[in-house]
């Protein structure tokens, strides 16, 4: 596909410094309320913010086309951007729901005793957050599966450019499965997930690793997102059908803080994706078991990523990445700018990865990590790896905030490579995506606000006003902004 519909979903955890803010069930309650305005009588106000809007229960759709609500599991926070097709802006809608989690924090004068943080596991309760990337497939039913198949060596390699790295490891403890599996609800399961369920338990011999999420996966491919930790979950919800096209939902993957490396992220698994819709074969890149290999290159502490593939032979992660953009690069070269960026950038970082990791600190989220926390120790001198504090550095790089965050004080320093810029991350705050669905879901919202009219019901392909007035977005390469002109003129 030259183009496709690409969105990611991020969990959010929330940290409370001080108990006097409340829990932090309580804070997401309430950053929520305030964001999609609720008074003290449970009054809505559409007007009071410029960004949020929709009065729903649990969060609901922004200006920018997104979505920011709180996931009735996990009680988390959770932002999922618009439909975007231009890989930058990918990057700018993702970087822009943290930027409306800080500015409601300060706006409820919260920002000294709460934080959010966009890492994806919790290192002491091992719960574990998702960051799920969402990809428009034109792939056939009956070769959906062997198409996955495909992929999989791919998202399992991914991480040495994509994985944001991370302090130690987990390890999961599969006896008390039996007792809970069948007796608790789908919910409660998945509540319990990482609680009981698995009895995780943290793993003193893993230093640092690439991946956060890599120990925590149990399942290749899964129907069931709340039932079983896996790399892929084939959606089949109408929701996302359009003209025999799906939406391929990976579960597998962690949010970057380094637009750089979302960038690649998205950019290297939305061409490997055309790859497979073009029917191109890749010979000997199947693995013999990927949850192996997964672990065993997040965890790899000399950082050759060897494979073993089905046949037995061995491969290294860099060279079974570089089967797949040689691919793409013969079929895709020139197609566009933003391929060739990507291909440019996608070999040179498995070079350089292949001669001097620590040369993509500037650019991967693991590496910028790692150096940071090295540059921690060589200063203190008696901190070592396993020890408390390191966790804390780790969970403080994700921290979202510009003023708290070690990530953004790299960005600050001028020491990370950026993809987008602060003003086109402001106008993703409230502007949607030009090219897709999200535009017209975005103009309708503005009238609404307008009008204040109160009475809707919007999803991903759909607006509802009545009976009478509804406006079907099945399509969603379609901008749909003269249809939303109309319908919105029956708003008065
Ligand atoms: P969860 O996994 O949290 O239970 P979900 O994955 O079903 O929820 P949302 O959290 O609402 O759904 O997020 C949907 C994501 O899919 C958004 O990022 C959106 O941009 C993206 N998206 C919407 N339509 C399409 C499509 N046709 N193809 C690919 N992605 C899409
Ligand atoms: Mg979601
Ligand atoms: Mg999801």
């Amino acid at each position: 596909m030259d183009k496709r519909i690409i969105g990611i979903e991020t969990e959010f955890g929330c940290m409370v410094r001080d108990d006097a803010a409340g829990t932090p069930e309580m804070i997401v309650e309430q950053v929520k309320d305030h964001a999609f305005y609720k008074d003290k009588l449970g009054l809505i106000d559409l007007h009071a913010r410029d960004y949020a809007f929709e009065p729903a229960r649990c969060g609901g759709f922004l200006r920018s086309g997104g979505r920011l609500y709180i996931d009735a599991v996990g009680s988390h926070m959770e932002y999922a951007t618009p439909e975007c097709t231009e890989f930058k802006d990918v990057v700018a809608y993702d970087k822009a729901g943290r930027v409306i989690l800080n500015r409601l924090l300060r706006e409820l004068n919260l920002q000294d005793q709460v934080s959010f943080h966009s890492n994806s596991v919790d290192h002491f309760g091992g719960h574990t957050f998702g960051c799920h990337e969402n990809y428009l497939v034109q792939i056939d039913d009956q070769n959906f599966l062997e198409a996955l198949a495909s992929l999989m060596p791919f998202l399992v390699t991914r991480q040495i450019f994509a994985g944001v790295g991370r302090v130690g490891g987990h390890r999961l403890n599969y006896k008390s499965l039996k007792n809970n599996i069948m007796t608790i609800s789908d919910y409660e399961v998945d509540y319990q997930w990482v609680g009981n369920f698995y009895g995780v338990e943290v793993d003193p011999t893993v230093d640092f690793q690439l991946s956060q999420r890599a120990d925590h996966i149990v399942k290749t491919i899964s129907s069931r997102v709340r039932f079983n930790r896996a790399i892929i979950n084939p959606k089949w919800d109408s929701y996302y059908n359009y003209l025999n096209m799906h939406r391929l939902h990976i579960l597998f993957g962690e949010c970057n803080m380094s637009e750089y490396a979302t960038l690649m992220k998205v950019g290297t698994t939305s061409i490997a994706l055309d790859l497979i819709e073009d029917g191109v074969v890749l010979h000997d890149v199947e693995l013999r078991d990927a949850l192996d290999a997964l672990k065993s290159v997040s965890r790899d502490p000399t950082w050759k990523w060897i494979v073993t593939r089905k046949d037995g032979a061995t491969i290294k992660a860099v060279d079974l990445q570089r089967l797949y953009l040689n691919a793409a690069k013969k079929r895709y070269t020139g197609r566009d700018e933003q391929t060739d960026y990507v291909l440019g950038e996608w070999e040179y970082v498995l070079d350089t990865l292949e001669k001097d990791p620590y040369l993509l600190s500037d650019k991967l989220d693991w590496v910028a990590k790692r150096k940071m926390l090295e540059e921690f120790m060589e200063a203190d001198g008696e901190v070592k790896w396993g020890d408390d504090v390191l966790h804390s550095l780790d969970l403080e790089y994700h921290n979202v905030s510009p003023d708290d965050g070690l990530y953004y004080g790299l960005e600050q320093a001028g020491l990370v490579e950026r993809v987008t810029t602060d003003r086109r991350i402001f106008e993703a705050m409230t502007t949607p995506p030009q090219t897709t669905r999200a535009k017209g879901r975005g103009m309708v919202i503005d009238k609404l606000l307008a009008t204040n009219y109160r009475d809707y019901v919007i999803d991903w392909d759909l607006i509802y006003l009545s009976k009478r007035l509804h406006l079907e977005m099945k399509e969603p390469f379609n901008t749909y902004t003269e249809e939303a002109k109309i319908f919105s003129s029956g708003l008065a």
